[in-house]
C-alpha cells in the first residue's frame, strides 16, 4: 500500500521514534508547530478517523492508552490532541494520525483553528 505512514511503521522512511508497543507508533512530526508535536498512530491502516469501526477500534483505545505514557516520555501533563479528518480539516496523510502538541500555553477559539476560508 502506498501510504507514508504505514512505510514509516515498516521502517522504509526514517522517523524519530517517541514510543512503540504492538498496536501505537509515535514518532515527531517533521515540521512542528509546538515544541512538542508528536504523531501517535494505529499499527493498523486505518484511513481517517471516518473509517473508525468496531472491528478496528481497539486499535484507537490502544492509542488512547499510550497519551499518558507518551506525555511522561515527553516531560508534559498538559496537552492537546487533534485529528483532521478529511480534506476540510487539512488531513493530508491519509492514515489515521493524532497530533500530540505541548510545551507550550495555548490559545482556544475560532482564531486555533488557524488560516480559514469560504466553503
Ligand atoms: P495532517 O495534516 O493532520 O494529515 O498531519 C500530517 C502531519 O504529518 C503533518 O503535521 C506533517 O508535518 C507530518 N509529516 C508528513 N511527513 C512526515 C514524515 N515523513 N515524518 C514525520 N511527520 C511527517
Ligand atoms: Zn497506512
Amino acid at each position: 500500500m502506498d501510504c507514508l505512514f504505514c512505510k514509516i511503521i515498516a521502517g522504509e522512511i526514517p522517523s524519530t521514534k517517541v514510543y512503540e508497543d504492538d498496536y501505537v507508533y509515535c514518532f515527531k512530526d517533521i515540521a512542528p508547530i509546538a515544541p512538542v508535536h508528536d504523531l501517535i498512530i494505529p499499527k493498523r491502516h486505518i484511513s481517517g478517523a471516518g473509517e473508525i469501526t468496531a472491528e478496528n477500534s481497539e486499535y484507537v483505545a490502544k492509542v488512547f492508552e499510550a497519551v499518558p505514557k507518551i506525555a511522561e516520555i515527553e516531560g508534559i501533563d498538559s496537552y492537546r490532541i487533534i485529528n483532521n479528518c478529511g480534506d476540510d480539516a487539512g488531513q493530508t496523510v491519509k492514515h489515521l494520525h493524532f497530533h500530540l502538541l505541548g510545551g507550550v500555553k495555548m490559545g482556544w477559539g475560532k482564531e486555533s483553528l488557524g488560516k480559514t476560508e469560504e466553503k
